[in-house]
């Protein structure tokens, strides 16, 4: 075993490389429900769904759906619908402060269960969770944009179903697709209802963008979204051109093979940022506790390492390359 001895480590503060996107002029919608627009094509087709928002400090999926919006686009057919997720979280966000804002009261991407949507709302998070649920249920696909914390690749999160797999393939959105079974923290949304059901069509992709601040990510987003729309056959005759070039097919699947939960206070033992591999079983990454915490497997991939270490909450996720199909 290979032990280093680790300190807390400071806070890595990344700038934020462009203007988050006013969206006061989205906030009627056409639902309804504020700040959630939905169009119907000419001819039928399935229903996809586009999140922003989910996190409210993740300003690169508001770039994309302002863009998808101001364009006034109509699918080519079925409907689409364009949802802002966590608005009054993303109200608080200031790109002096820009980690701050990422929820109001708890984590609105760890609380998709029945039992806590039918409760009374517990939470701002949760209350809207509860309005935006409607969508949710109705989808048959779900593109959800997200962003990380450290400059990592587009990757896309395809949860645990072959199905969901199947579209990363096909949509080609990342070059890496991670197979996983989310948090222990609470289910996420892109794992509610029947797009966690192994019986169910509906399919989710999750798709991390790169650095939440970074120019390039809202890039990113707006041209998953265009390729999801293209894949799925919904494209509209004319859109604005995205200004970055997505893989057409992904190249590498990871599956999770250890969430590390916290227990008690954890501290990593390797200035680990995503994207790493490390080479032997047994390397400590970290310690929770004082106990140290070592990769369970060799060539083991690091994926989104976090910042925020508290009990309870994922600290990193620990993986490895598995065939394509
Ligand atoms: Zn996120």
């Amino acid at each position: 075993m290979t032990d280093t001895r680790a300190q807390a480590q400071p806070i890595i503060e990344y700038p934020v490389e462009f203007s988050p996107p006013n969206i006061g002029r989205w906030r009627d919608g056409t639902t309804g429900v504020p700040f959630v627009h939905s169009f119907a094509g000419a001819r039928p087709g399935p229903h996809l769904l586009i999140t922003a928002l989910v996190h409210g400090n993740e300003p690169a999926g508001a770039v994309a759906l302002d863009r998808l919006l101001s364009q006034g686009l109509n699918p080519s057919r079925g409907r689409l619908t364009l949802a802002f997720a966590n608005v009054d979280a993303y109200a608080r966000f200031d790109p002096s402060a820009p980690r701050a804002s990422r929820w109001v009261e708890e984590d609105m991407n760890r609380i998709w269960s029945s039992d806590i949507l039918d409760a009374s709302p517990r939470s701002a998070d949760v209350a809207r969770a509860v309005a935006l649920r409607p969508f949710v249920e109705q989808a048959d696909y779900l593109l959800d944009l997200h962003t990380t914390q450290h400059p990592n690749e587009p990757l896309v999160l395809a949860g645990p179903h072959q199905r969901s797999r199947e579209l990363a393939r096909k949509v080609g959105v990342a070059d890496l697709v991670v197979v996983d079974r989310g948090h222990a923290q609470g289910p996420r949304m892109r794992d509610y209802g029947g797009f966690g059901d192994p019986c169910s069509a509906k399919t989710a992709l999750l798709i991390e963008c790169g650095q939440h601040w970074a120019a390039s990510s809202g890039e990113v987003a707006y041209a998953a979204c265009i390729r999801m729309l293209q894949r799925l056959d919904m494209a509209p005759p004319a859109f604005e051109a995205p200004t970055v070039s997505l893989p057409d097919e992904p190249s590498r699947f990871i599956e999770i093979t250890m969430p590390v939960t916290i227990k008690h206070e954890f501290v990593f033992a390797l200035p680990l940022r995503g994207g790493e591999i490390i080479p032997r079983a047994g390397t400590v990454i970290g310690h929770d506790g004082g106990e140290p915490v070592v990769t369970p497997h060799d060539d083991c991939f690091v994926l989104m390492p976090s910042q925020r270490l508290w009990a309870g909450l994922t600290a990193v996720r620990l993986g490895r390359l598995i065939p394509a199909s």
